[in-house]
């Protein structure tokens, strides 16, 4: 049994995508070619937002989107410890300062009353510019508060949806109604990766930035190819980067997009019996849905005792499953962070959730067969 099985997903739809990179092999427009603009065009309407830029990786989709909100020296830039590396190294990356702020237990992501914290004790001297909102695992972080926040102390909200697409919550508005939005669509600027192993991945890097706000499209599709300028060849406006979508990419992403629902509908079944069968064992706690929200469960992520999880990991892996650890050390404990100051026990929230969780397999191929012995060895181990 392995972790994550692309191989089966690819062996689902060989036809379609075998004939979409022969048609990208065939027509010999390999940057930009009409499969970039296309997919891009559907990301939009997947998200219902006016404009989407495709990428060379999620991280390329923060760097620049923080880029673009002219975020630099002297800005703070707040963000939750438990999540993928990228997530902070791009705001230290800007010449700005990550600025970390502990997580809900529950979902694991960021704690809005944390962040209202910090803002208010260093509110005579406000140097935070911007909060990244992790979607950790497949579920977005408490927006509705967030956004309220971050309109009181006049931060921008970049999204980190990379594990999100397609999750959804829903929002208060006006007389008690509610209104569904979805990951990356919330914030001024929302960023996805299509990473291989992502709910919608590529068969390589690649990345997007999702918004509502013309003005900001604009300049990260400048950023994102060397602030050339759309009109003249060669007449650079701006300083920015590399960081297009390959062709290649694209027309396999196009071919994916068509299945994500479908994929996401049945991990959050499988999730579903996970749940059903070991939320009984009270030495494992099953992962929270908050009220509102949809997981799309890009991992499902148990939370054991600390002394008993490294246990549970060696005991499912001789039994021949693999798990997996996101993430063993918060960013704040991390060396290349060790500049920023922060030490063990600044986030306890954090800290007690790396050296409690464990992700299991789950993907949309992997059969009940499969998934049935998990939950078997689980039991067994819980008894
Ligand atoms: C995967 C991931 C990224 C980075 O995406 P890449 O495409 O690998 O650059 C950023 N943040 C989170 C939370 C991720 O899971």
């Amino acid at each position: 049994m392995k972790f994550l099985d692309l191989s089966s997903q690819y062996q689902s739809i060989k036809k379609e995508i075998d004939k979409a990179i022969k048609r990208v092999l065939e027509g010999n427009q390999f940057i930009g070619g009409d499969e970039v603009k296309e997919f891009e065009k559907e990301i939009a309407k997947f998200c219902g937002v006016k404009y989407a830029l495709s990428m060379n990786s999620g991280t390329d989709a923060l760097f620049l989107s923080l880029k673009a909100l002219g975020i630099g020296f002297g800005d703070e830039v707040l963000t939750t410890p438990f999540t993928f590396i990228s997530t902070a190294e791009v705001i230290a990356n800007c010449n700005a300062k990550p600025v970390f702020v502990d997580i809900d237990p529950k979902t694991f992501n960021i704690n809005p009353s944390k962040i209202e914290e910090y803002l208010k004790a260093k509110s005579y001297k406000l140097k935070a510019k911007a909060i990244i909102p992790v979607h950790l695992f497949g579920q977005m972080a408490d927006m509705d508060k967030i956004i309220i926040i971050a309109k009181k102390y006049k931060l921008y909200i970049v999204e980190d949806a990379a594990q999100a697409i397609g999750a959804t919550q829903k929002f208060k508005i006006q007389n008690s109604k509610f209104k569904i939005r979805s990951a990356g669509t919330v914030g001024d600027l929302g960023c996805f990766s299509f990473f291989p192993s992502k709910n919608l991945g590529a068969y390589g890097d690649g990345g997007m930035v999702v918004t509502n706000n013309e003005k900001l499209a604009e300049k990260i599709r400048l950023l994102k190819n060397h602030g050339s300028s759309p009109k003249e060849k060669y007449l650079n406006l701006i300083l920015g980067a590399n960081s297009r979508l390959d062709t290649i990419q694209a027309a396999i992403l196009l071919v994916k997009l068509k299945y994500l629902e479908k994929w996401s509908k049945v991990r959050a079944k499988k999730a579903a019996l996970y749940t059903y069968q070991l939320s009984k064992f009270k030495e494992l706690i099953t992962p929270s849905i908050a009220s509102g929200h949809t997981h799309i469960f890009h991992q499902y992520t148990i939370r054991v005792k600390k002394n008993l999880r490294d246990k549970l990991s060696k005991y499912l892996l001789s039994q021949g499953i693999p798990t997996m650890i996101y993430y063993p050390i918060p960013l704040h404990l991390q060396p290349a962070f060790k500049y920023l100051g922060y030490k063990k026990g600044d986030f306890p929230e954090a800290e007690k959730a790396s050296e409690e969780v464990i992700s299991l397999p789950i993907y949309p191929e992997l059969s009940k067969k499969d998934q049935d012995y998990i939950i078997q060895k689980l039991k067994e181990f819980s008894l």
